[in-house]
């Protein structure tokens, strides 16, 4: 079915994203998983400390507990007894004696300081007095103290924070075995096109491989949705409708790819605005990127992108990540950041351009492509960089926005 051609200003990037997310909202379902698979997921119901962090007053380092009080440089000190990690502090300690004490054993009533073994004369384990090679010290010095990270009840990790191995650690250290997290979105994948085969069929040397389906689902995988499906449709108007039927029925999110611009074997939009689509989003001022199509339609929020693998990749990037940020409870704000450039790049006149990019540290190489069917030169990137509708070049030196391939964290 031809699809009209379009006709009003389309919006620009920004301008559409925030569209769409204004129509899009969290999801609040949530389920209980055990801790090592919470990685990379988003906390539903924060963590608190189920007891002051640390519990007890720690030593820090290998060496000598004394009080600080009592100390004066150049005495001698009895050592009345060895605490090892894990045993009890034991009994108080005279004013006048030390203990030896390891890193992470509790400290004895009374004593609050630890002197390190290698400011020592290693004095003795078996009696014999030790002696220090330190002038003066300050209570406190070598001790951990009790509550100093936290107090028993404090906030640890706030809900809507993605989860990474540093808040597993903290969660087991009060306790948590399984955290509550956001439930991820569905995903369903829809790939079309006559000319593309999917394994184990060999292409004819007129045909394509299917590398949009594993791509989209790649990064709809790292962008924290659940890819429940992929399948690869004809171009027959008929076999697109039916399919995105039946997807936008079940799943949050699906997203098409290719057939969604203006040419007759293009059935996407026409599919969808028979299944009663409520279009946001019906092409943008980008390059590439121009046919994007967003709306919603059943139970679904529906992307359309285009075929060409490129365009897919940056505008998955550019559309879906923040869209599914949305529907995780974060802020739908890609991480963008200026970049200064190492080679001459073209803008485009009309549209915003986005190009896949090298970035190190703060120099972005801008490979040369052959366009948005070209994945070879696009394999050795790492995000994409904006590049304002101009028509003057672009020159090594300046500074653009550059946003990284999606990632959780
Ligand atoms: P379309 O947006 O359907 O017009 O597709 C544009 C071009 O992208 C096609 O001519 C193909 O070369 C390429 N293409 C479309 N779908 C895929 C796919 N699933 N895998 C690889 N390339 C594709
Ligand atoms: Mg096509």
């Amino acid at each position: 079915m031809p699809n009209a051609p379009i006709t009003k200003a389309l919006p620009r990037y920004d301008e559409a994203i925030n569209i769409a997310l204004a129509q899009v909202t969290a999801l609040d379902q949530t389920e209980t998983l055990r801790l090592r698979d919470c990685v990379d997921r988003v906390l539903a119901k924060p963590v608190k400390a189920d007891r002051d962090l640390p519990p007890f007053n720690r030593s820090a380092l290998d060496g000598y507990a004394l009080n600080a009080h009592a100390f004066s440089a150049n005495r001698t000190w009895p050592v009345v007894g060895t605490i090892a990690a894990g045993a009890e502090p034991g009994p108080a300690v005279p004013s006048d004696a030390c203990v030896a004490i390891a890193t992470g054993a509790p400290l004895p009533a009374g004593l609050n300081v630890v002197i390190a073994h290698e400011r020592s004369d290693r004095g003795d384990r078996s009696g014999k007095p030790v002696t220090f090679s330190v002038d003066a010290v300050e209570a406190g010095q070598g001790v951990h103290q009790r509550g100093a990270d936290a107090n028993e009840g404090d906030m640890l990790i706030e809900s809507h924070v993605v989860i990474g191995p540093q808040h597993i650690g903290l969660a087991a250290t009060v306790g948590v075995d399984q955290m509550e997290v956001v439930c991820k979105p569905t995903a369903h994948v829809i790939t079309t096109g006559d000319e593309v085969v999917m394994p184990p069929i060999q292409p004819a040397p007129h045909q394509i491989r299917n590398s949009n389906g594993p791509q989209t689902s790649a990064l709809l995988h790292d962008m924290g949705a659940d890819v429940v499906s992929h399948e690869h449709l004809a171009d027959d108007f008929e076999t697109v409708m039916r399919a995105l039927e039946k997807a936008t029925s079940t799943s949050h999110l699906v997203i098409t790819v290719g057939g969604v611009s203006a040419g007759d074997r293009d059935h996407v939009p026409g599919a969808l605005a028979q299944l009663g689509m409520k279009t946001l989003i019906k092409g943008c001022a980008m390059q590439p990127g121009r046919p994007v199509l967003i709306g919603q339609c059943g139970k679904s929020l529906v992307v359309g992108l285009p075929g060409n693998p490129v365009s897919a990749l940056v505008c998955s990037t550019l559309f879906i990540w923040p869209l599914i940020r949305q529907l995780l409870g974060l802020q739908p704000e890609l991480p963008w950041r200026n970049v200064r450039l190492d080679t001459d790049v073209k803008p485009n006149a009309k549209r915003q351009a986005f190009r896949p990019a090298r970035v190190n540290g703060n120099t972005a190489h801008v490979p040369p492509w052959a366009g948005s069917g070209d994945l070879s030169h696009t394999a050795q990137t790492n995000g994409v960089v904006a590049l304002p509708r101009q028509t003057e070049m672009m020159t090594e030196g300046m500074m653009l926005p550059f946003v990284a391939w999606p990632s959780m964290r």
